[in-house]
């Protein structure tokens, strides 16, 4: 019998998983039907009954539920746990168990340039949760020599830097939300890391910096968006020579690793990322 996966968040129109998901069900011949559900804020638990009756086997979660869901699982793997966010679950004889694709999901998509930045410094910008599985997967696997995080709440800002404390990176430094912090931590670091939605399709042609960042050809870039492929950061960091790569690399890999937890199955990743650029091409956001 086919069994539902479901996407739990709010505003997702914008969302490339149920296409990755469901093309990734169709060549690996796994009976799954994979659903977006719009879900508002402070219904998530109500959502999570209604898949427990109606025999889903899991699914992701997304903004603003990753933080949320973790009041309602039973379980939770040791890395959902250490990041403090889940984005995938499965739900097996009603009982609810949470994992985090998104650390690994970095690594995997980025290893050739992570494995650059080992003893290296690196900028992180935004505090958000995808900055935490970043967070993780630098301390665990990449180990830089500092790391400078940059975001507008200080709060936010003291956690990420007790995360990295926690991992044992002692070198971890503040960085101020202005043209000035900015600047200056991006003239310390080989790595720069973006977090923040700024540019995708909801801010499209903004930048979280301003046009005198100082991109050069010594830094590595990492852009989390999407959708633009090519947002107003990552075609300045290029322009000025910096090696820059976009969030879809990211994207595959976390779905990847999530559609193995569901299905016990290899993820189809040449034919899922082939259909996805074709998608790109036709009908993605353009940023000019
Ligand atoms: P989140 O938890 O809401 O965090 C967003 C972060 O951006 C927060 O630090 C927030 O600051 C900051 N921010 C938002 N608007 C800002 C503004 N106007 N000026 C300065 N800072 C601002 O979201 P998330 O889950 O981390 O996701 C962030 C982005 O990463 C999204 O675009 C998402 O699509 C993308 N993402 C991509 C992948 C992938 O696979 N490629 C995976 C996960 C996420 P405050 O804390 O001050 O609000």
């Amino acid at each position: 019998m086919t069994r539902g996966l479901a996407l739990l968040g709010h505003n997702i129109s914008y969302t490339l998983s149920p296409l990755i998901h469901n093309t990734a069900c169709r060549y690996a011949g796994a009976e799954y039907v994979y659903l977006p559900v719009d879900i508002s804020p402070g219904k998530l638990s109500n959502a999570l009954d209604a898949l427990r009756l109606l025999g889903f086997a899991g699914g992701n979660v997304t903004i603003p539920h990753k933080i949320e869901i973790m009041k309602f699982i039973d379980s939770i793997s040791e890395t959902a746990r250490r990041i403090g966010a889940v984005n995938t679950f499965t739900i097996a004889d009603g009982s609810l168990t949470g994992h985090n694709t998104d650390a690994d999901g970095f690594f995997y998509g980025y290893e050739g340039e992570l494995s650059e930045l080992h003893g290296e410094p690196v900028l992180i910008l935004g505090t958000g949760g995808a900055a935490r599985a970043v967070l993780d997967a630098l301390a665990i696997r990449t180990r830089p020599a500092l790391l400078l995080i940059a975001g507008r709440s200080e709060g936010r800002i003291e956690a990420l830097m007790n995360q990295a404390n926690s991992y044992g990176i002692k070198e971890v430094e503040a960085v101020p939300w202005n043209k000035d912090g900015l600047y200056r931590a991006a003239i310390r670091a080989k790595g720069i890391i973006q977090t923040t939605p700024i540019g995708s399709s909801s801010y499209i042609g903004m930048s979280p910096v301003e046009v005198s960042f100082p991109f050069s050809e010594n830094h590595i870039v990492i852009d989390l968006i999407y959708d633009p492929t090519e947002t107003s950061f990552l075609s300045a960091a290029r322009k000025r020579g910096s090696r820059a790569s976009n969030g879809l690399p990211m994207l595959l890999n976390q779905a990847a690793l999530a559609f193995t937890i569901w299905t016990g199955l290899s993820f189809p990743l040449t034919e899922v990322q082939n259909t996805v650029q074709q998608h790109i091409q036709q009908h993605m956001t353009m940023d000019l």
